[in-house]
């Protein structure tokens, strides 16, 4: 690896952008184009594709193979699984390729959800904070904040802690205790 003061990138992977935060770590063989953010203390591993205009926020995971189009906003502390690939445009054909910019549909992922490994996420979707997709999902909706969706296509099946677990009961999380409320855009935290 080659290393510029704290930031990693393997002398592999193609970058275009000089936005990348300190303690930042890309692996090999991953594309990185122009005009892409790229947050402190992110992970992006082997062979990723990050399209132009993109916006990763710090602490941010994403395994290896992942593919991310312009029109994506991922907020902080995303996880986002192996060979996970997000649409941004609905109608593709090959001779209209590329898309119109008017026809790019924006998908925000809120601070610290997870998408699972071999999941598709279709365009013009938010993905709420501590959401949880679960793994080989097609999302064809937006999810609520601590939603747990999967499925082809996703559907609703329960509720998730900030600290990552079920929760089997909103008021009381079994593993650290975190009390919730339901409200219209999913569960808020007592503080
Ligand atoms: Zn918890």
């Amino acid at each position: 690896m080659e290393e510029t003061s704290t930031l990693q990138i393997h002398p592999s992977t193609i970058i275009e952008t000089d936005d990348i935060g300190e303690n930042t770590t890309i692996g090999p063989f991953s594309h990185i184009e122009k005009n892409v953010h790229i947050g402190r203390n992110c992970f992006i591993g082997e062979g990723c594709h990050i399209q132009e205009g993109v916006h990763i926020s710090d602490g941010t995971h994403l395994e290896n193979g992942v593919y991310i189009w312009r029109g994506v906003y991922l907020s902080e502390d995303v996880f986002v699984g192996p060979q996970a690939v997000f649409i941004n445009y609905r109608n593709p054909r090959a001779y209209s390729h590329p898309p119109r910019r008017e026809e790019i549909l924006q998908t925000k992922v809120g601070r610290g959800a997870s998408i699972g490994a071999n999941s598709t996420i279709l365009c013009g979707h938010i993905i709420g904070a501590y959401a949880v997709v679960g793994a080989g999902s097609t999302l064809t909706h937006s999810v609520r904040a601590h939603e747990i969706v999967y499925g082809n296509p996703a559907r609703h099946q329960g509720w998730a802690c900030e600290c990552g677990e079920a929760l089997y009961d909103i008021r009381e999380c079994v593993e650290c205790g975190r009390s919730y409320e339901m409200i219209d855009t999913g569960l808020r935290l007592h503080e």
